[in-house]
């Protein structure tokens, strides 16, 4: 997905705020205060990437990597999540801009998530065949990177529009 403003601004919507997560035990999450309308952006941020992978960053491109920020670190996984990232990589001055948007209206009291095989090719080990835990009713069961989705998959983030192009792009 992508949304063409690319204002270099930290924001943090105030409809939102960090809170223990019901869905992972003794973790934080990212929780609604209010209804959400669908795409809204709920954070952005700017900064400079790496190419190293992170328990916590988020990839921008083929081979780069920015650490999540204050609110992103705490936007939790699901297999059919609420939101998705949108990021804008400037290859020349080697900075992202990253922003979590709402796929659909979220209530009063939701957690935030995305799908992390929208923007990872693969995981970090301690992610990468871990359970996951989202209780949907699309859960994969396993926490994946793009690369290890089967094709029906692949096909079916592709065709949502949810997916990062540099997962796909020939
Ligand atoms: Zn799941």
């Amino acid at each position: 997905m992508k949304i063409e403003t690319q204002q270099q601004t930290n924001y943090e919507s105030s409809a939102v705020k960090i809170d223990n997560s019901t869905m992972l035990q003794g973790q934080k999450c990212l929780r609604a205060q209010a209804a959400i309308p669908k795409y809204i952006v709920i954070f952005s941020f700017h900064g400079e990437v790496s190419s190293e992978r992170t328990r916590t960053s988020i990839q921008v491109a083929e081979n780069y990597h920015i650490e999540a920020g204050d609110f992103g670190v705490y936007t939790n996984h699901s297999c059919d999540p609420n939101a998705a990232i949108s990021a804008h990589f400037n290859a020349e001055t080697l900075c992202a801009t990253v922003k979590l948007v709402t796929l659909r209206k979220v209530r009063a009291g939701e957690e935030l998530t995305f799908d992390y095989a929208t923007t990872e090719s693969t995981l970090t080990s301690e992610l990468l065949n871990k359970l996951c835990l989202c209780n949907s009713s699309q859960c994969r069961k396993i926490m994946l990177g793009f690369n290890q989705l089967t094709d029906i998959q692949k096909d079916k983030l592709i065709e949502e529009d949810v997916v990062a192009d540099y997962l796909y792009a020939t």
